[in-house]
């Protein structure tokens, strides 16, 4: 399962107010959409915060928890006045089995990951066929049987169709929760009956606290300054923007624009070996364009991104000369770029595409 339990406090201070209308309805109403898309950028904490929730839906204590039987209190106080909270009791048997990570009533399904367990796949359809086998079934402990689809968008026409059924009549007390980076991706008739909730990226601070609290990451605080910013409000992101990998390649990049002549060819064979590695070279220039158009509009008031190489970029900036018209117009080529990576192309070629706006002189 690729998400954190519990998710770092100020992820859940930041995204967990959009769940707010959610928990309002069911305490005015007992109605809960049977189908929940979660959107934001890639990396932004859409799968803890659905643990998040879903650690919430099952607590013995919260509002979701159903009702007992008035018998099972013979001599208490009547349960409907024990108080329901909107915050997980972290001390119910619901509570205790997930911080052990034992998620009854929770079926997940991602998509494959390479062996790093970095680049994304798509679905496979077998989840999916395993999924309607247990359709029959109601909840066992809990009072929701929570099927969590990651990453929905990466489903092929055959698990997306598979699961449309299943959407289209929910078994009772089945609550369905679809993350994705990119809803124009799902099927309509899929997207038309999801509640959908937009998670916002997060802000640089942030970020910057969230890596310090991570004790996996090598956290350097001059790195982690950037990473933060460069991230784009992507946690993902800015992991591997910490990464020695990004920082080498970043420095070759800055001394591309410094000596193109010299490095073309070397940093082409470098960038073409895969998929990750022509993404970063792409979301390393999408940032250093960004700086250097931000500095060309604000000037000493822009926060520089690549805080580190501030002296170098200025006078890279200075010798390119390039207007903001010409640099918008170089991010907007980045951006088109991107749509093609996914494509089995000639690598070495995509590599000389991706850098090209690099080598256009005025
Ligand atoms: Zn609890």
């Amino acid at each position: 399962m690729n998400a954190t339990f519990p998710a770092a406090p100020e992820l859940i201070e930041w995204h967990a107010p959009r769940l707010g209308p959610l928990l309002d309805r069911f305490e005015r109403d007992q109605a809960l959409h049977t189908t929940l898309l979660f959107t934001g950028v890639e990396g932004v904490g859409k799968k803890s915060l659905a643990l998040h929730f879903i650690h919430l839906l099952f607590c013995d204590r919260s509002i979701f928890a159903t009702v007992e039987e008035p018998e099972d209190s013979l001599f208490g106080a009547p349960l409907e006045e024990t108080p329901r909270t909107r915050v997980a009791c972290g001390e119910c048997g619901s509570c205790i089995r997930a911080s052990r990570g034992q998620w009854l009533d929770l079926i997940w399904i991602e998509p494959e990951t390479d062996e790093e367990g970095k680049r994304l796949g798509t679905h496979k359809i077998k989840p999916f066929r395993d999924l309607k086998e247990k359709l029959g079934l109601g909840p066992a402990e809990e009072p929701f049987r929570v099927v969590v689809i990651a990453d929905a968008d990466r489903m092929n026409q055959e698990s997306a169709n598979s699961i449309l059924k299943v959407l289209e009549e929910p078994p009772k007390n089945w609550l369905f929760i679809l993350t994705a980076s990119d809803s124009s991706r799902l099927l309509p008739t899929i997207l038309s009956r999801c509640m959908e909730i937009k998670f916002s990226p997060l802000d640089p601070e942030r970020i910057f606290s969230i890596l310090k609290r991570d004790p996996s990451s090598e956290f350097a605080s001059r790195r982690a300054k950037v990473a933060s910013r460069a991230a784009m409000g992507s946690i993902t992101r800015a992991k591997s923007c910490l990464e020695e990998e990004t920082w080498e390649l970043r420095d070759r990049l800055i001394g591309l624009l410094s000596n193109p002549a010299a490095e073309w060819m070397r940093l082409i064979e470098s960038i073409s070996t895969g998929q990750a590695r022509l993404n970063l070279t792409l979301d390393l220039m999408e940032t250093l364009l960004m700086d250097l158009l931000s500095h060309r509009i604000k000037g000493d008031a822009h926060v520089w991104i690549h805080e580190d190489q501030k002296e170098p970029l200025i006078e890279i900036a200075d010798r390119l000369g390039w207007d903001s018209t010409r640099l918008i117009r170089t991010l907007e080529s980045i951006a088109e770029r991107r749509r093609h990576t996914g494509l089995t192309l000639n690598a070495k070629l995509l590599a000389q595409e991706i850098l090209a706006p690099w080598m256009e002189r005025p």
